[in-house]
């Protein structure tokens, strides 16, 4: 496996991706933690802070970062996959606008302990921009302030921008307002999750690579180099979750697609701006995100890859050429100054995970010691910290303010056998696409994006 062609973050880390040692023979530890994605090495950092004296190994199928850890678009942001307004009709009021609360925080504390750490990931809490470009992206705009402020935020956490605003923060074509947050940093993904991995190693614990766990059960992880017993085993295993014997409809892979430019010459960032390294998006249905990197290219992508059947994930999933197109396209619609010929030097993708009712959970059994964490679609850069800090303290058997939170112990339901999943996660991708299509065409809000939204309990 060539690691570093898996994207553009992973080719500049620093230093070789060479694996560590994959596990040789059984062993026993207090916790056991499968995937050495941000997941599994928060829970691990978190723990090993926490306690020095818990023994703790981490089994990883490739490298530290071979999943999305390593490839996504370094948004760590406070953003969570259940809207506010649906954790609200679910959790209640409160207690959805504590899970925001301890979102926002978590930024801060990303940005804190990769400070202390001396995690370098070009870490930079620019906010995020989201533009509005048409009439129907607009009113989305303000439709979705009015609903932050209704269920508790304030302007300190999200404000409407006008036309000049938002085009002074992110000069695309077609500006017409948009909404800012300051809960955001762009990171170097890559970068974050290879030093996590280095500052867990030195505190003690233990991460074999190349190291594929076979089965979970209570108090085992098993893998084909010998089985790991422990009293608590963590599955942080997101995308491929449906590999693990038991877990087919746990977890459904979706695939995000990115592309990066060469690095861009001074006179096209004073067009564009981003000054602040803002990650920025905008208003229509099938996601795009992007952000300006450290090293002065764009690194943008966007769903719209087709889910493949039976939840499987291939590399070969993880490059789609009429997504790359696409994007593509869509940075030159943003940005004309990039000219007619976008320059694009990388392409890469990888599978992030959706739970069936899109709600991102976290939990422990105490019965089995069986934990997890997962579910966050495209939000996981900031969740998995939250979700680290709060599995040690689960594991720790520690009540906390994080241990209270509503996503705590939530259980969502099983996805549907194939090939209604098939059916069903295809047919949701393309009804945002077409109505983004109609949308532009017509100028009207698309009423199956709505009412499709509504279904997911958005
Ligand atoms: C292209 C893309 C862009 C994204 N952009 C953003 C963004 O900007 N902001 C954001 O917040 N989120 C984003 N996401 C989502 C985010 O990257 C993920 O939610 C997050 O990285 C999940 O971390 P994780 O540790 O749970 O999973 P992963 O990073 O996927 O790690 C899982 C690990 O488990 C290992 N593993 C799996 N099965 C086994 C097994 N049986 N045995 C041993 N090891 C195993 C895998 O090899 C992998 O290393 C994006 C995702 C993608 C794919």
């Amino acid at each position: 496996m060539r690691y570093p062609e898996l994207s553009y973050w992973l080719s500049t880390v620093d230093g070789p991706l060479t694996p560590r040692p994959p596990l040789t023979g059984d062993t026993d530890a207090d916790v056991v933690i499968v995937g050495a994605g941000y997941t599994g090495l928060w829970t691990a950092y978190y723990l090993a802070v926490a306690d020095p004296t818990v023994r703790i190994t981490v089994l990883e199928a490739e490298i530290a970062g071979y999943g999305a850890s390593g490839r996504n678009g370094g948004w760590c942001s406070a953003l969570f996959p259940t809207s506010l307004p649906a954790l609200a009709r679910r959790h209640g009021r409160d207690r959805a606008l504590a899970m925001q609360r301890a979102m926002r925080d978590t930024v801060r504390e990303v940005g804190r302990v990769t400070a202390a750490e001396g995690v370098d990931c070009d870490w930079r809490q620019g906010g995020t921009v989201v533009l509005a470009r048409s009439e129907v992206q607009l009113a989305r705009a303000r439709a979705e302030v009015a609903a932050a402020r209704a269920h508790g935020l304030d302007p300190d956490d999200l404000v409407l921008l006008d036309a000049a605003e938002a085009s002074a923060r992110c000069a695309a074509e077609g500006v017409r307002g948009g909404t800012y947050t300051p809960h955001c940093a762009a990171v170097h993904p890559a970068k974050l999750v290879q030093g996590l991995a280095r500052a867990v190693e030195a505190r003690g614990v233990r991460i074999a690579e190349r190291t594929p766990v076979t089965a979970i059960r209570p108090g085992a992880a098993l893998t084909g180099h010998g089985t790991v017993r422990a009293p608590v085993v963590v599955r942080a295993t997101e995308g491929w979750t449906p590999g693990l014997p038991g877990h087919r409809r746990t977890i459904a892979p979706v695939y995000s697609l990115m592309v990066a430019t060469a690095p861009l010459p001074e006179s096209t960032w004073d067009a564009i701006g981003l000054g602040a390294r803002e990650t920025f998006s905008d208003h229509r249905h099938v996601i795009v995100y992007g952000q300006r990197t450290a090293d002065g290219r764009l690194a943008f992508g966007g769903r719209g890859a087709p889910y493949h059947f039976g939840s499987r994930v291939s590399p070969a999933y993880d490059r789609e050429p009429r997504v790359f197109a696409a994007l593509r396209r869509a940075l030159g619609e943003l940005f004309p100054v990039l000219g007619p010929d976008v320059p694009v030097t990388h392409t890469w993708g990888g599978p992030l995970g959706v739970a069936r009712d899109w709600h991102a959970s976290v939990g422990l059994d105490r019965a089995s010691g069986l934990g997890w964490a997962g579910g966050y679609v495209g939000d996981g850069v900031g969740a998995s910290n939250l979700a680290g800090r709060t599995l040690a303290d689960l594991i720790l058997g520690r009540e906390s303010d994080l241990t209270r939170l509503p996503w705590v112990g939530h259980r969502s339901p099983r996805w549907e056998p194939e090939p209604l999943r098939w059916l069903a996660v295809n047919a949701g991708l393309r009804v945002m696409s077409d109505a983004d299509r109609a949308e532009q065409r017509t100028g009207r809000p698309s009423r199956r994006a709505a009412a499709f939204s509504r279904l997911l309990g958005h």
